[in-house]
């Protein structure tokens, strides 16, 4: 998507109209390293995303895809280039304008779910909750979206009383609990057969669509490719268009 035109400023209600990218990475540059030896992980990287879509992101070890996801959810600052969530522009906030926007914009979803152990599946989804300002909105039905997923006769179930896949479908739901603007996904197949892995996809572009969040997601697994509507591969930091 390299020279999008779409403006990137304005107020954050504006942002959520579908045609306008929830996420929008412009020229972004990241080096790792200490000056003796780096690495460009992110090299002029361009990707806009739109509310309900689910981008998937195919690339070799080593890629970069990692730190695409990083910066996207504002856990590493580019060198160079922008980065708006939701209409606002994550590069220029500090350090606490970064974790509130994180916090009511971006959910994240991990390669096995990353549930706490001690918590039920229903409380896994009660706790982001708890973190939001009391004037934020108050976010989602932690039950009403436990059923979404095909989970609510399971929802007083520990981690280790769920299998794989219903870990990762307790983890998607999670992430959306909070209203993000933006679902940031980080190989959700990896742990799963290939049954499994085409009914968690199918699920997180079925649930982004329904939720009008932008979904990234980075995977390895080129038979999930089907259920995104578009798909990036990315090589030494750059990210192209390939379908
Ligand atoms: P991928 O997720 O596609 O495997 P990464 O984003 O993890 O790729 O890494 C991109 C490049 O940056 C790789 O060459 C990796 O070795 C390097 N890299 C990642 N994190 C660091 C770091 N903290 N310090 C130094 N180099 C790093």
């Amino acid at each position: 998507m390299t020279g999008q035109t779409t403006p990137t400023t304005g107020p954050a209600e504006d942002a959520t109209a579908p045609d306008r990218p929830a996420l929008l990475m412009e020229g972004v540059c990241l080096q790792h390293g200490d000056g003796t030896e780096t690495v460009q992980a992110l090299d002029d990287v361009d990707l806009a995303v739109r509310p309900g879509e689910l981008a998937a992101i195919v690339g070799p070890s080593g890629a970069g895809k990692s730190s695409l996801l990083a910066v996207a959810g504002g856990l590493a600052r580019p060198d160079r280039g922008t980065v708006t969530v939701a209409g606002l522009d994550l590069t220029a906030a500090g350090p606490r304008a970064r974790a509130k926007l994180r916090r009511e914009h971006i959910g994240f979803v991990f390669q096995s779910g990353n549930l706490i152990p001690a918590l039920t599946a229903r409380d896994q989804l009660r706790l982001p909750l708890r973190f939001r300002p009391r004037r934020a909105r108050s976010g989602r039905d932690p039950l009403a979206l436990l059923e979404e997923v095909g989970m609510a006769d399971k929802a007083d179930r520990y981690p280790h009383q769920l299998s794989g896949g219903e870990r990762q479908r307790v983890g998607i739901a999670r992430a959306l609990v909070t209203g993000p603007s933006v679902l940031l996904v980080d190989e959700p197949t990896a742990a799963l057969d290939r049954a499994r892995s085409h009914e968690i996809v199918r699920l997180l572009a079925r649930e982004s669509r329904h939720h009008g969040a932008a979904a990234i997601m980075v995977t390895h697994d080129h038979d999930v490719l089907e259920h995104c509507d578009t798909v990036y591969e990315m090589i030494d930091g750059r990210l192209t268009a390939l379908a």
